[in-house]
């Protein structure tokens, strides 16, 4: 085991199915993104076998909502004191085969583990409601339910926590869950499972299904009438497609799509702050994040200090392997991603961008990218529309709030915006203007179990985290009781 785990039987290729592990004969690789070298043969499960996952689920559901929260948010406490004390394994193996800085991946185990925790608390508290009767003879209750089977489909950036943020509440809620981690990054989801059952959650209340057919699963998911509900993060185009698909049946949805976070710095900024706040909010994850900051926007008067400032920053961030010490900036996921961000970095050339630093690939081959600062933007480039998930960040220059709000706003997206500002009457006026889910004011980092996370437009639907965060894992039903 080159990973060199304190436990390596939680690195494993087998899916997991109502309690039992599925290898089966067909088989996927997944390898490291910053050197191609093998980590896992895993199971290639297909649309039969996810058929089975959810015939699992269907089945567990009943007696997994009977049982009382406090058993379910004790068994969801265990899994949590599991994340947190396998931590280091977990974050190797996430590294391992996405690529992000150990730090980072130490960061996103705790993170994931967090929502576990708050879910697990949040299990006991799923109160309903009496509302005085429409005649003297009524009484009128509100109960809360478990929706039923979840499916849930997740991507590649951050294999752990989006994954843990769908299957704890739900969990919580009572329902059961048939989870399809993306075929990029199956291992931390399949670690997961092990912990999972390994805290005593039963046999198919959570299964876990790799496979290479995601469109394949994504419609037997939408279409099998015993799943109540689906549940996804990734692109928009795929949110779309699945919302399609789930017309049939009427299905339920959270979606957390893409975003194209505006960033703006307002002249009376703290400038130094506003460079930090840039630094999180686009480099982490190498900028492969659905909130990193896609779009920043810089007042007049701070314009070129901060191009300057930033532009320093961010060509000291070290490039490497997200094992070795001191890395900031791992590999992209894959060819597709390095061409993306090539594709953006011309686009804007063409249209009259200026490099401040980075611009090309990295000395280090394969995916690696210099991070990249490019100033004098335009509305007319690929960037403007599109998110880039890369580690480039974009400078325009505006001159006034009103102008700078209606460009922000100019997306189909509506995720995250982000802005530095110390006037108050502009903090409150910008905040309401910017037409997205979530808002950094003063600060670059907004992500915790605490908040409800998820976005507007055509950034999706539902929320994740929070006291919130439950209400999409379960049905309300009202009860008139004549007396
Ligand atoms: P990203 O750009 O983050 O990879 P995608 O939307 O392509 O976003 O992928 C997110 C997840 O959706 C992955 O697990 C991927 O395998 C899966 N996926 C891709 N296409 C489909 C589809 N047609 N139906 C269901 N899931 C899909």
């Amino acid at each position: 085991d080159t990973l060199g785990l304190a436990d390596p039987s939680l690195l494993t290729g087998s899916g997991f199915v109502d309690g039992m592990r599925f290898k089966g004969d067909r088989l996927f690789r997944v390898a490291n993104p910053a050197t191609g070298a093998l980590l896992a043969e895993v199971a290639d499960m297909g649309v039969p076998e996810l058929r089975s996952a959810i015939d699992a689920a269907h089945a567990a559901r009943k007696a997994w909502a009977a049982r009382t929260a406090k058993d379910r948010a004790a068994i969801l406490r265990r899994w949590h004191d599991g994340i947190l004390a396998n931590r280091e394994d977990l974050a190797r193996i996430l590294t391992a085969e996405m690529g992000k800085p150990l730090a980072e991946a130490r960061g996103e185990i705790a993170y994931g583990a967090a929502y576990v925790e708050w879910f697990a608390e949040e299990a006991r508290r799923v109160y309903g409601d009496t509302i005085p009767g429409h005649m003297p003879d009524k009484r009128i209750i509100v109960l809360k339910q478990p929706v039923g089977v979840v499916g849930a489909i997740t991507p590649w950036n951050f294999p752990n926590a989006m994954l843990a943020r769908k299957i704890a509440p739900a969990l919580a809620a009572g329902c059961t869950v048939v989870a399809r981690p993306s075929e990029f990054t199956p291992l931390s989801a399949l670690a997961l499972g092990v912990l999972a059952e390994r805290a005593g959650v039963p046999a198919g209340v959570l299964n876990i299904v790799p496979g290479l057919d995601a469109a394949g699963m994504g419609a037997e998911l939408c279409a099998n009438p015993k799943v109540a509900k689906i549940s996804f993060t990734g692109s928009t185009r795929v949110g779309r497609i699945l919302m399609r698909q789930g017309a049939e049946t009427i299905k339920k949805l959270s979606l957390e799509l893409g975003g194209n976070a505006p960033f703006i710095v307002f002249d009376d900024a703290d400038l130094d702050a506003a460079v930090d706040g840039a630094m999180a909010a686009k480099f982490r994850n190498a900028g492969q994040t659905c909130i990193c900051a896609n779009r920043i926007y810089v007042q007049a008067g701070l314009h070129d200090a901060f191009v300057e400032k930033l532009a320093a920053r961010v060509a000291a961030l070290t490039v490497g392997e997200g094992q070795a010490e001191g890395v900031a900036i791992g590999p992209l996921i894959n060819r597709a991603a390095l061409a993306k961000v090539e594709d953006h970095i011309a686009d804007a050339r063409i249209h009259g961008a200026t490099i401040a630093t980075g611009g090309t690939r990295h000395a280090l081959g394969g995916t690696f990218f210099q991070p990249t600062v490019l100033s004098g933007m335009t509305q007319a480039m690929k960037i403007a529309r599109e998110e880039t998930f890369g580690p480039v960040a974009p400078v325009w220059r505006f001159e006034t709030e009103d102008e700078v709000v209606a460009l922000a706003n100019a997306s189909e997206f509506g995720l995250a915006g982000y802005f530095y500002a110390r006037d108050i009457s502009r903090v409150w006026r910008v905040a309401e203007a910017l037409e997205v889910g979530m808002v950094g004011v003063n600060t670059g980092l907004i992500s915790t179990e605490v908040a409800p996370f998820g976005g507007i437009k055509q950034s999706g639907l539902g929320r994740e985290g929070s006291h919130y965060g439950i209400e999409d894992y379960l049905d309300i039903k009202y009860m008139c009781l004549s007396v």
